[in-house]
């Protein structure tokens, strides 16, 4: 069906910040005399397309006759991509890039894919031959029209310089530090806790784990990246998590890890959709970019990546370390990523370019009994069972295994064995259980008078309650049990639960 509707009727100018036309109605293709600019634009509408433009004058005035091209202009000879010749656009169209407002024909994101110069070589009633020379594509291309506002693209001859295949490099890793800094010659980013994954973009997309695995059958909604890329190819490199209102839960992408059944992936891409965070860049175009600056490899990627639901690029500041970890703290992040600036992306390698810090929560929690130890720890406790207070019952939030010193667990034992108890002071019992979701499962606990309190540190609330990777900081003498509450857990602990 041809629209024979032009650029102006198709949009309201209030609403859009497209540029309005000089001049209206559409140029006769054979005959109008043709500029010598071009573009490509990338267009993240209902769905992804093209839109090539040529520049040819109506009477004085320059405009962007225009394709609507689904697959881009072909790559390869033989085979035509379809291209439907749509409203001639103002010469201003151009250099538009941005978002189309929902509700606007054309409503989403609009990225400058390719742009140049090209000369005609032939053009005739229904033919039009001309050569690229743009940043991405150069080579002579062929319009021909076939029916209504249909045309075929053929690719005549590529005259791109031969670009190398993407590399398979193996990610760059940070190296742990305790404490969070502030330096202006960092960038900083959360640490997002998932899967690092490579992700190797051309005409597909392939992820590759952090060990070279391809993992790209696991995570199907992340098929796609390639065309949330303005780029004929890119090596990206990210984590896959599984966001739970904006921050990662790796309890949840756990789930997603195992999955080998295509039915049961299929279905997980509905109910625990994973998203892919990028935060480097290491090939683009042809070229390797690993040499360049973190802060250049930035700049590229946020240009590169068109964000979606699936994809996203990680926000970063400079300098200020220590309040981006108190953002991340406050909600309930792993921690945060410092990297140097200036320097260059160093496969496989750890080193102290890139800093990883992470962020703890502190709480208050009543120990309820303690499990025996194992080695050289079998005469003593192996770790303490702890609970905070929901509804005037005791509810178990996992075992603490970690924090003590010999002279600790010296100290700690004889108040154990004071306290020793036939009843059991949890609401339900954990014995059998894994407290922290993985590992052994508690076997015969004892169970203590619920009297002491301490204070641990761990990772997250997981989303059955219990504490994550907990360590004992020390006991608190003035709090009393009653005073410890599971609703006073560190912030998302009831949202979660
Ligand atoms: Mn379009």
């Amino acid at each position: 069906m041809s629209d024979t509707r032009d650029y102006s009727d198709k949009r309201s100018f209030e609403a859009t910040p497209e540029p309005e036309p000089a001049v209206s109605g559409n140029v006769d293709l054979a005959t109008a005399p043709p500029g010598s600019t071009f573009m490509i634009h990338q267009h993240h509408a209902r769905t992804l397309h093209f839109d090539l433009r040529l520049e040819m004058l109506n009477g004085e005035v320059p405009v962007l006759v225009s394709w609507a091209v689904p697959k881009n202009l072909p790559r390869k000879k033989g085979k035509p991509h379809l291209a439907v010749h749509v409203e001639d656009h103002p010469f201003d169209y151009g250099s538009f890039e941005g978002s189309i407002p929902k509700g606007n024909y054309g409503a989403g994101e609009v990225r400058i894919f390719d742009e140049g110069t090209y000369e005609v070589l032939e053009q005739e009633e229904g033919k039009l031959s001309f050569r690229l020379h743009g940043k991405r594509l150069q080579g002579v291309y062929h319009l021909h029209h076939t029916d209504d506002n249909q045309w075929l693209a053929f690719l005549r001859s590529d005259e791109r310089a031969a670009a190398e295949e993407p590399p398979l490099l193996s990610p760059m890793l940070a190296t742990l530090i305790e404490e969070p800094f502030d330096d202006d010659r960092f960038v900083f980013e959360p640490k997002w806790d998932g899967v690092r994954t490579l992700a190797v973009c051309s005409d597909e997309t392939r992820l590759l784990s952090r060990r070279g695995r391809d993992v790209t059958d696991t995570y199907p909604e992340i098929g796609r990246l390639h065309q949330q890329l303005v780029a004929l190819q890119a090596v990206v490199d990210g984590e896959i998590v599984a966001l739970k209102e904006g921050v990662p839960s790796f309890e949840l992408l756990q789930s997603r890890i195992n999955l080998q059944n295509k039915h049961d992936i299929e279905r997980a891409t509905k109910s625990l959709p994973v998203t892919f965070i990028a935060f480097d860049l290491l090939y683009l175009d042809g070229r390797s970019v690993v040499e360049h600056p973190i802060e250049k490899r930035k700049e590229m990627l946020e240009k590169l990546v068109v964000p979606s639901r699936h994809v996203q690029v990680s926000p970063s500041i400079r300098t200020d370390g220590r309040s981006l970890a108190a953002e991340v703290e406050a909600r309930h992040m792993e921690g945060i990523v410092a990297k140097r600036l200036g320097s260059p992306y160093r496969p496989g390698k750890r080193t102290k370019e890139w800093l990883k810090i992470k962020v703890t929560h502190e709480a208050d929690v009543v120990i309820g009994g303690w499990s025996r130890g194992e080695g050289t720890r079998a005469d003593s406790f192996g770790a303490l069972l702890v609970g905070a207070y929901e509804a005037g019952v005791l509810r178990f939030l996992g075992s603490v295994g970690t924090g003590f010193s010999q002279k600790m667990i010296a100290e700690i034992m004889p108040l154990l064995l004071d306290l020793e108890s036939d009843a059991r002071p949890f609401g339900e019992d954990p014995t059998g259980t894994t407290p922290s979701g993985f590992g052994k499962p508690l076997r015969a606990p004892h169970w203590v008078d619920p009297v002491l309190v301490a204070t641990v540190e761990y990772r997250e609330l997981t989303v059955s309650g219990r504490l994550r990777a907990p360590a004992f900081k020390g006991f608190r003498v003035d709090k009393a049990p009653e005073q410890c509450l599971y609703s006073e857990l560190p912030p998302r602990a009831q949202e979660r639960s």
